[in-house]
């Protein structure tokens, strides 16, 4: 099954920019996910094609209209969720990237100027996501990352390997740290037990490691975590090991 991409931007041309090399351009080559850049400006109405207006209520910059945004969603988007960066949205979280990898596609809204007149999100069931607590000059970095996210994870983009349940966030935890050759680089050595070939107490240690470097780093993921341990049956298990 293909997984369908639609971006809708202001600048097509951008894309697929980076997603069109190393995997998921081999996976945009072999046919694994499709991907259909939009022009925005092409459902524009005027003969000036103009997609934005001023700000109800006064202010700064330019927001995108709904009529056109809307004129654009119904045109090109079939049955997939439909996401729309911007800072104001849900940050993108490795959960939510697993659910839209698992799906028939996506379509992603780039915004520009200020951003998109409100209205959208109501009148197209269109999910506001964020990449992150910083600003962007317009969306299509963020629909980058979002598919670049997605497509690691779509059947035959990856080895098997590093879609495992050790990476970042799967589990809720940081990855453990990662060494590898020279055994010794400028006074520094690879930590012992992972020489030790000794692969229950390379897993433990590797626990450890990911469970101190997410309370230190990221006390909102440790806190979450607690939280989902305390409460799963998986984790119980875990800590009756542990005892
Ligand atoms: N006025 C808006 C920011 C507009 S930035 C605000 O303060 O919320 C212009 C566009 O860049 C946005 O419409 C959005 O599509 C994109 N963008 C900026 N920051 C982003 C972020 N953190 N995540 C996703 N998209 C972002």
């Amino acid at each position: 099954m293909t997984f369908a991409a639609t971006v809708l931007t202001l600048y097509p041309e951008m894309f697929p920019g980076p997603l069109g090399i190393s995997l998921a351009g081999r996976a945009l080559a072999e046919g694994k996910w499709s991907l259909n850049a939009v022009q925005m400006r092409d459902f524009a109405t005027d003969r000036h094609r103009s997609v934005d207006d001023t700000p109800a209520g006064g202010g700064a910059g330019m927001v995108l209209r709904p009529d056109i945004l809307a004129a654009a969603v119904d045109s090109v988007v079939d049955d997939v969720p439909i996401l729309a960066m911007t800072p104001r949205g849900l940050p993108l979280a490795q959960a939510r990237v697993r659910e839209l990898a698992a799906g028939p596609g996506v379509a992603i809204l780039c915004g520009r100027f200020e951003g998109f007149d409100e209205r959208i999100f109501e009148g197209r069931a269109v999910e506001p996501v964020s990449i992150g607590d910083y600003v962007l000059s317009g969306g299509e970095i963020g629909a980058f990352v979002t598919l670049d996210a997605c497509i690691r994870l779509l059947p035959g983009v990856m080895g098997a390997a590093s879609s495992g349940m050790d990476e970042s966030f799967e589990n809720g935890l940081l990855e453990y740290p990662q060494y590898t050759r020279p055994q010794m680089w400028e006074g520094r050595t690879i930590p012992e037990v992972l020489r030790s070939g000794d692969h229950a107490k390379i897993a433990a240690w590797r626990t450890a490691r990911a469970e101190d470097d997410t309370r230190l780093r990221r006390p909102d993921l440790w806190e979450r975590y607690c939280g989902a341990r305390a409460r799963s049956p998986s984790g119980a298990r875990r800590q009756t090991k542990e005892e």
